[in-house]
Formats: structure tokens, C-alpha cells, sequence
């Protein structure tokens, strides 16, 4: 089977807010051959950020459009605010062989699990509490209740880690980019029980042509 017949692979980065998951995939897309997906959220853009780069930026009622559509591969309301991933282009960029990141809160990952069962779920822990609350605040981009609305929501979110594949401390921000490329490195040489025949068939042919008997 030749790599463009190969499927790309889910990976699916989350952990609580301000732990470095954005700070993360911006490293990863800067590096790697990969696509990272473009959520829709109802939340207002934060100063400096893009529609259609940062995210789409919509209305509930077109959010709710979407939904009804099916066309999510997940959605959450996080904070108060819907988050979704538009399927049709992950769907599409897995099919030509391109892996995609989803950078996405707990439910939203454990949602997308269950429709993808093959997905890589990967979660950023802080190396501690009190650096959480302080990347939060160093951002500058929440108000005070805000804030404590996130902290609060954190240990909640960690105790889900039980339904992930692997974890990340991003204490130092270096380490934790080279240990998820590490991960989805890992991830690439997997043996896929179902996949073994079609993998050992380029081998079998070989065999034939320079007829080993
Ligand atoms: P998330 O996407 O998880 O909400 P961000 O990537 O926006 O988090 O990071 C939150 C803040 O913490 C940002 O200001 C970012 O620059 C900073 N940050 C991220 N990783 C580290 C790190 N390893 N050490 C120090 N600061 C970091
Ligand atoms: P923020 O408002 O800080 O950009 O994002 C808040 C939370 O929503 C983060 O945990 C982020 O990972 C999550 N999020 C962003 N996009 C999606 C999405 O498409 N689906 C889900 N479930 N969560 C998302």
C-alpha cells in the first residue's frame, strides 16, 4: 500500500484552559507537515484575533444552524459559549493522508473519541496550579471572574485524564513541544492489528519479484 492510500491520524490536544495548548500547536504547525482545525465558537474575538484563522466566529443561531446539519464532529459549551469542529474538512484532510490536530476542551475530546475511536487524545497538564493561574493572568485576555471560573474548572477537567492516551506537563515550553512530537511520532509506528496484512503486502509482492523461494 503506498502512503497516499494511508489514512493521516486524529490527534486530539486538550487539557484546562491556559495551560499552553494554543502556545503548543502553534509550534506544532510551525514544524511539522501537519493541518490544524479552524474551530467555530460563539465567544467574541479577543483583540488581534482573525476570523477564519484563530476561529470562525459565528452567532449562536448559526452555530445551532451547523448542529442541526450535522456538521460537527464535535461541540461543546465551554464557559458559556458553544465551541464546535466543522467535520467536513477534518473528515477530508484525514482521507488524503494528512494528519490533523484538534486543539479542543475534555468533553469536547472524550465526545470526538467515541466518533473516532482511532483518534490520539493527548492531555497538557501545568506543572502546577498556581503557574496555571499565572499563564492566565500573564495573557491578559480574561477578567478576574473569568479567571477564577477557569482555575476553578481545571482539577474538574484533570480528573478525566483516565480517558486519555497520553499526557504532557508543559513546564518548560521546548520539552513539551518535543515530547508531543515524540508522541505523534510514536503514534505513526503503531501496529494497527486490522492494517498488518495490507502493510506486508508490498513485501510478499517483493518477494515474488526477486523470487526468494
Ligand atoms: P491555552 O491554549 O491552553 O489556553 P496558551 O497557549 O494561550 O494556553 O498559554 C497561556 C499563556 O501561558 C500564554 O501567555 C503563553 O504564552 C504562556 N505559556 C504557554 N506555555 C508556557 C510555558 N511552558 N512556560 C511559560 N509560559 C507559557
Ligand atoms: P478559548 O476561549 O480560550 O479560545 O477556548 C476555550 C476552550 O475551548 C479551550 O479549552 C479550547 O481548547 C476549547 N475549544 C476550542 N475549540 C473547540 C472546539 O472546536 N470544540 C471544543 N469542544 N472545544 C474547543
Amino acid at each position: 500500500m503506498g502512503t497516499a492510500e494511508k489514512k493521516g491520524k486524529l490527534f486530539i490536544i486538550s487539557g484546562p484552559s491556559g495551560t499552553g495548548k494554543g502556545t503548543i500547536c502553534k509550534a506544532l504547525l510551525e514544524r511539522n507537515d501537519i493541518e490544524i482545525s479552524i474551530s467555530m465558537t460563539t465567544r467574541a474575538p479577543r483583540e488581534g484575533e482573525i476570523h477564519g484563522v484563530s476561529y470562525y466566529f459565528a452567532t449562536r443561531e448559526e452555530f445551532e444552524k451547523t448542529i442541526a446539519e450535522g456538521g460537527f464532529l464535535e461541540y461543546a459549551d465551554v464557559f458559556g459559549n458553544y465551541y464546535g469542529t466543522p467535520k467536513a474538512m477534518v473528515v477530508e484532510k484525514l482521507e488524503q493522508g494528512r494528519d490533523v490536530v484538534l486543539e479542543i476542551d475534555v468533553q469536547g475530546a472524550i465526545n470526538a473519541k467515541k466518533v473516532y475511536p482511532e483518534s490520539v487524545l493527548i492531555f497538557i497538564l501545568p506543572p502546577s496550579l498556581e503557574e496555571l493561574r499565572a499563564r492566565i493572568v500573564g495573557r491578559g485576555t480574561e477578567t478576574e471572574d473569568v479567571i477564577n471560573l477557569r482555575l476553578s474548572k481545571a482539577l474538574e477537567e484533570m480528573s478525566y485524564i483516565d480517558k486519555y492516551d497520553y499526557y504532557v506537563v508543559n513546564d518548560v515550553i521546548d520539552d513539551a513541544i518535543i515530547r508531543t512530537e515524540a508522541i505523534m511520532l510514536a503514534e505513526h509506528g503503531r501496529v494497527i492489528r486490522d492494517d498488518v496484512e495490507t502493510m506486508l503486502d508490498k513485501y510478499k509482492e517483493e518477494k515474488n519479484v526477486i523470487s526468494i523461494s
